[in-house]
């Protein structure tokens, strides 16, 4: 027998591929691990569900998504051919890498940030550079600027995960004006935060928002998110996007949850209520916190060991989410659950470090 040889591009090969967060089917446990909404989606989104006519399904979705991106175009203050939508914003991160990189023109993205955007570009075959975060702040450094020579895409998410803070915006809108790249911002939190960097979307030409349905919307599983920007990027991702890549109960049940600004206002008041509660409780017991404008906390336990912490609360059926690289490796990323599963939460915490 001939020795197996791998028919995979080299980089392929090469590729690590994404890990997303696990998703255990044990009863009783307590999910805190992949920045989830501990609310359901809008009741908006059952009746659409209901009233669903199934028999539509026989035809092909509207490849444009035209009300869906109407609605999102009139409420950012936008014409609809400054939006595209995805199969979730990692369809648009996909857009985008292949829209913007190649083997000759880097990508720049912090670290620590997600780790989808490295993947995304060694597909490309493109060069990543890293800028290297400030150590417990997790800040941007000054110097910059200095990394993004020759580099034709930028990513940054803000707030940015997992570290849950967010960049000053007048550093962002200075780094948006010199860069002449594309600048990709990353605002999958940002219904979680104080501001947002949607004017600099409207503004400037070089500039793209995405944003998701999985967090503030509670609507992970159905897969959706967009990006907004100036029409010429806009009509380029379009070139490549899968020819329907929004199925028409995603188009449907998305319009009714993004309609509902109601409901999403007052649960995204919840989530930070309880995340400002959780934040001072940790501090109380000696954990540095990272300021969030997110769902999630990026909490340091008083030992210093992330690993430990986060091992002894997946014994109690707690699961949060450990990062093992480098300027991480201290550190847990605690999503924000119910009052209930945080006073859990906390319970344990205190039963390890009071
Ligand atoms: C969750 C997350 C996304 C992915 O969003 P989907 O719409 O579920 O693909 C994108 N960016 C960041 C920073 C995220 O945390």
């Amino acid at each position: 027998m001939s020795a197996y040889r791998s028919p995979f591009r080299p980089e392929i090969d090469a590729l690590e591929g994404y890990t997303p967060g696990e998703q255990p089917k044990l009863p009783h446990l307590i999910k805190l691990n992949t920045n989830e909404n501990p609310y359901p989606p809008s009741p908006r989104v059952a009746a659409a569900l209901a009233e669903f006519p199934v028999q539509q399904l026989r035809r092909y979705p509207d490849p444009l998504a035209t009300e869906l991106r109407s609605a999102i175009a009139e409420l950012h203050g936008v014409i609809p051919e400054q939006v595209i939508a995805g199969n979730g914003s990692d369809d648009i991160l996909t857009m985008v890498t292949r829209a913007f990189t190649d083997p000759w023109h880097a990508i720049v993205t912090p670290d620590p940030t997600y780790s989808l955007y490295p993947v995304l570009a060694r597909m490309q075959c493109a060069p990543v550079r890293r800028i290297p975060l400030t150590p417990e702040t997790f800040e941007l450094p000054p110097d910059l600027e200095s990394f993004l020579e020759g580099a034709n895409l930028l990513i940054l998410a803000r707030p940015n995960a997992p570290t849950g803070n967010a960049f000053p915006l007048e550093q962002i809108e200075r780094i948006c004006r010199n860069f002449p790249g594309v600048v990709l911002i990353d605002e999958a939190y940002a219904d979680f935060a104080d501001d947002n960097a949607l004017e600099l979307a409207r503004s400037r030409n070089n500039v793209l928002v995405s944003r998701t349905f999985s967090k503030s919307y509670a609507l992970a599983g159905l897969r959706l998110g967009y990006a907004v920007g100036d029409a010429r990027l806009i009509e380029g991702l379009f070139k490549l996007k899968d020819s329907y890549n929004l199925d028409a109960l995603t188009q449907a049940l998305g319009l009714a949850a993004f309609r509902d600004r109601e409901y999403l206002a007052s649960t995204v008041a919840r989530v930070r209520a309880t995340r400002e509660q959780l934040a001072a409780a940790y501090r109380e017991l000696g954990f540095q916190v990272v300021p969030s404008q997110t769902n999630f906390l990026f909490v340091r336990p008083p030992d210093r060991d992330g690993r430990g912490y986060f091992q002894r609360l997946r014994e109690q059926a707690v699961i949060v989410r450990y990062f093992p690289a480098a300027p991480t490796r201290d550190y847990v990323r605690v999503t924000i659950g119910t009052p209930e599963e945080t006073e859990r939460l906390l319970e344990l915490t205190r039963g390890m470090y009071q």
